[in-house]
């Protein structure tokens, strides 16, 4: 693998004057370099010789001619997505999706393997490694124009030095993550949580866009929240920020896996949903779940989302229910930061039909005011790959963001 030559790449691409450029014609789709002198306060030949070096390396292309104000057409400038490409890793609990993309976050590749309970560390690395590796081998881009790993881990991660310090649904502690991956592959390595990186993504690519104060809520086997806040990630002091799963909703609820008792995740994971409808079927309710699940201890939220499907009366009024719950959390939420829109991502999410509603219904019922009660709840644009693309945005913050607007 030609590492010196990723090395340099991104080198290349990442003093302040070149970062202001290719973030403006990647801000405008297309661009002049007469427009860009003009919006970045630099010379034009200033700009000139940058955009002549970006040309070379063809991270940018020339593309058809802008409109003219009389006298010759600009040349407009495009960012060249299939110039290089990034690996984003959604790393657990349930498994480790690995995507590969371009620039524009376009998916080229991925792989995906299943996490078993009881893993250990070392095995959890090596399967995220052989994961990478699977994708990079796949061909469907050279080597040298990989420029870096995007990691999104769920639990608590340290980003500064890109440590899993406990991610709690797997039971593992102080993964070096960042280290072991910079070590096996020699290209940059970003850790974030994957709530986070989700809201991220969602800022870069899908539906947080335009927002300026936004939250992504992670709800799949546990709950966790990116905040962004003026267009940034938000991670508090030591990178806690953001943990809504294991925030009290209900005094007297069920035990959590941290410990305590009736926190948000306890009523609204993947698993909640499965043990509360299990515990209901078990008091004589009728579902069409009996016959799905056999035992009603192997019933998961999938399946009752397959029977809400079908028309299953009992498994739409639980996620009715699980919406109730996610609605009280994302109130407080509201209260606590105001923001304009809240994504809800993950693997729940995937019911959204038959959640969302009562959750914005009770967010309407018990917001304090008018504008509080009409926040904006929509489901993540990226679905699925939400974790990924987020992971993969990651790199783009370090490739594209001066250093005034770095998250
Ligand atoms: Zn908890």
């Amino acid at each position: 693998m030609n590492t010196k030559y990723m090395a340099g790449s991104f080198k290349l691409m990442k003093s302040l004057n070149r970062s202001l450029i290719l973030n403006t014609i990647r801000e405008h789709g297309q661009i002049s370099r007469a427009e860009i002198a003009k919006l970045t306060k630099l010379t034009p030949p200033t700009v000139g010789n940058i955009v002549k070096e970006l040309l070379e390396a063809e991270i940018v292309i020339e593309q058809s001619q802008g409109v003219s104000k009389g006298g010759r057409k600009p040349t407009m400038l495009v960012i060249n997505a299939r110039s290089f490409f990034m690996i984003g890793v959604d790393a657990g609990p349930a498994s480790v999706h690995v995507i590969m993309t371009d620039l524009n976050a376009d998916i080229v590749q991925m792989h995906e393997v299943p996490l078993k309970p009881g893993i250990t560390e070392a095995d959890f690395l090596n399967l995220m490694i052989s994961g990478i590796k699977e994708v990079i081998n796949s061909g469907k881009a050279s080597t040298d124009q990989i420029i870096g790993i995007g990691v999104a881990m769920h639990g608590i991660v340290d980003i500064e030095n890109g440590i899993s310090l406990f991610a709690p649904n797997l039971q593992l502690r102080d993964i070096p993550i960042k280290e072991t991956l910079e070590k096996e592959f020699a290209m940059i390595v970003k850790v974030e949580n994957d709530a986070r990186a989700m809201a991220l993504g969602e800022t870069w690519f899908g539906n947080g866009k335009d927002v300026d104060h936004l939250v992504c809520v992670n709800v799949a086997s546990g709950v966790g929240a990116g905040v962004v806040i003026n267009g940034k990630l938000f991670h508090g002091e030591h990178d806690l920020a953001g943990e809504i799963g294991h925030m009290c909703i209900d005094l007297n609820g069920p035990r959590c896996t941290c410990g305590n008792y009736g926190c948000l995740q306890t009523h609204v994971s993947g698993p909640a949903i499965a043990d509360r409808a299990a515990r209901d079927l078990s008091l004589g309710k009728e579902s069409i779940l009996r016959d799905m699940a056999g035992n009603l201890n192997e019933l998961t939220g999938e399946m009752l989302h397959e029977a809400a499907q079908k028309g299953d009366r009992f498994s739409i009024e639980q996620f009715e229910l699980t919406g109730r719950y996610l609605g009280i959390g994302l109130i407080n939420l509201i209260h606590l930061l105001n923001p304009k829109r809240i994504i809800i991502g993950g693997g729940v999410s995937l019911a959204g039909d038959y959640l969302l509603e009562s959750a914005r219904q009770t967010v309407k019922t018990r917001a304090l005011t008018e504008s509080a009660k009409n926040t904006e709840i929509v489901l993540s644009k990226l679905g699925k790959n939400a974790a990924a693309i987020g992971a993969v945005s990651l790199i783009l913050v370090e490739l594209f963001s001066t250093k005034a607007n770095q998250s």
